[in-house]
């Protein structure tokens, strides 16, 4: 049997769950005939798993791996397809997406005049004056190349108030309505961090807020959700999440309600993912209180780090950028929490042995968020603290080799030079070879992951690959050829980093003896295929923890 040196040592944390010694566990299944490729570096591509008690018990050649079936043991034989350790999302939003897609309007539509037809029909399901929802919004992709406007919204839905997100997750758009419930008009001044939008010709109301003056609308909009129904989210995004291949996630933005909706769904055998679970910084204090910390939990509901915001979003273009947007000589994007509070709520984390997490998009952004990270590590060193650069978007050498130095881990989005490849001219060229810079991380040797920030992004993991293997858009425009890398690199990316960045590279990753059994089985082998139609290669089968969580 292959790799027993780390079947050993694995021994020891496994004694404790297990009334047997790992020597008498009886294969209960076993995978063979396939093309295992494993992400582990002593033993790259293997034939045969077998799997006993959600974990890897051996891995080897058919031949290795067969005789140890017994009586019991099932038998899969793959027909020579291609199997991958499970993919790791390391940021992205699933149980908060779980639960708007529960509720909300899924506004991903390619016209106003089709946002409006959704909206008016879930508007005469609804009761008068109660609010009307929608997300996904995304102002590039209409057909009528301009956003959303109020007059938009009151033709369409004049007796409820309306409210939809953008995809981005930094912006909504309001009907007349709405802004009254909220107690806004076109004389409210904008709050700190925040934007209310005028039209440019009558200083009306343009229908659009940004970043905090959305929290006028939180205020006024019931939150009638259930504690069941956050459970159902969960259940929903994980049958989402298992069709594609993704077998772990980080809830970036995650609440108590959260943590707890994902213990729920973990108990009704509903969660078919892991979750590391970050804290908001709100909520930091009370977590500290209660003697929480990053780690706590089990391998299916873990608390993540402590998440901050420095700027603010590439979709929506309010990151914050040294050099102004395209075309927009005067807009440099927003700066969302300053320096000092970045600092203050760090401290505190930092100092309770959190890890931290900070949405740092811009260069600015990013500079910022690393001086606080540097500042920290000098007053009061820790050993390997993991600080996240969630996004860490538009990089440079000088910024990439800070990174480098404090060990810091960025998680860049993996999808969007292909899926949302009409936003990418507001960067420019130059820049783009600067963006989403997979190539730099790695050649700096900075463990870099996949994320896919759903619902900002698409979370398809093949799409990760073939977005960053090709840099190319849909339309088939290159964007920032600099920063391809290869498919082998692009797995590794979406496995064993991914692990690495939630302290979890032991425990999963890759496909090793000891390590949980996540995998995925897909109808042709990644590693063969035109990397240009890596997007359409079909997930057979998806396992974690010796579970089918997907079969098509
Ligand atoms: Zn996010």
């Amino acid at each position: 049997m292959s790799n027993s040196p780390t079947r050993r040592e694995f021994l020891g944390t496994l004694a404790a769950a297990s009334m047997f010694p790992l020597e008498e566990e009886k294969a209960e299944l076993i995978l063979h005939n396939g093309n295992v490729v494993t992400v582990n570096q002593k033993e790259p591509r293997t034939q045969a798993v077998a799997i006993s008690r959600g974990r890897i018990l051996a891995l080897g050649s058919d031949a290795d791996v067969l005789h140890l079936a017994t009586v019991g043991t099932k038998k899969i034989d793959l027909g020579k397809k291609t199997v991958l350790p499970g993919f790791i999302d390391a940021h992205s939003h699933p149980a908060m997406a779980g639960v708007m897609h529960l509720r909300m309007v899924d506004c991903d539509l390619r016209s106003i005049a089709a946002i409006q037809e959704a909206m008016r029909e879930r508007a005469a399901k609804t009761p008068a004056g109660e609010w009307v929802l929608g997300f996904k919004y995304d102002d590039t992709k209409t057909v009528d190349g301009r956003p959303l406007k109020i007059e938009d919204l009151d033709a369409a839905v004049p007796d409820h108030p309306v409210h939809i997100e953008h995809r981005g997750g930094h912006t909504v758009y309001c009907n007349s309505l709405a802004f009254r419930r909220a107690g806004i008009d076109a004389r409210t001044p904008d709050p700190a961090g925040g934007k209310i939008d005028h039209d440019a010709a009558t200083g009306k109301l343009s229908g659009r807020v940004a970043e905090s003056a959305r929290a006028l609308f939180d205020r006024v909009i019931p939150e009638k959700l259930t504690r069941d129904d956050h459970r159902e989210g969960v259940k929903l995004i994980s049958k989402m999440l298992a069709k594609t291949g993704i077998t772990s996630a980080t809830e970036a933005q995650g609440t108590p309600t959260d943590l707890l909706a994902y213990q729920d769904a973990r108990d009704s055998g509903d969660l078919l993912y892991r979750a590391y679970c970050f804290i908001n910084y709100r909520y930091i204090d009370s977590m500290i209180a209660a003697g929480v910390r990053t780690g706590l939990g089990d391998e299916w509901v873990r608390v993540g780090a402590m998440k901050m915001v420095s700027d603010g979003s590439i979709s929506e273009r309010t990151a914050r950028l040294s050099t102004a947007y395209e075309g927009r000589p005067s807009d440099f994007g927003i700066v969302v929490m300053t320096e000092e509070e970045l600092y203050t709520y760090g401290k505190k984390a930092h100092s309770a042995g959190w890890q931290i997490g900070t949405h740092s998009n811009g260069d600015v952004g990013i500079d910022t968020t690393l001086r606080v990270y540097e500042r920290l590590q000098k007053e009061s060193p820790r050993h390997d603290p993991r600080f996240r650069l969630e996004h860490c978007t538009v990089v440079n050498d000088g910024l990439v080799a800070r990174i480098k130095a404090l060990g810091a881990i960025p998680t860049p989005f993996s999808t969007y030079v292909y899926y949302h490849g009409e936003k990418m001219r507001y960067y420019g060229a130059e820049r783009l070879n600067h963006m989403f810079a997979l190539r730099s991380f790695l050649d700096a040797g900075i463990r870099a992951t996949q994320a896919s920030d759903y619902p900002p992004g698409e979370f398809v993991p093949m799409m990760a690959l073939q977005s960053e293997v090709t840099r190319t858009d849909m339309k088939g425009n290159v964007w920032g050829p600099k920063q391809k890398i290869t498919v082998e690199e692009a797995i590794r990316v979406g496995t064993i980093h991914g692990a690495y960045a939630s302290f979890e590279e032991n425990l999963k990753g890759s496909l090793e003896a000891g390590k949980v059994a996540d995998l995925v089985v897909l109808g042709r082998d990644p590693l063969k295929e035109d990397p240009m139609t890596l997007v359409t290669i079909p997930v057979e089968r998806t396992m974690a923890g010796g579970r089918w969580t997907f079969e098509a």
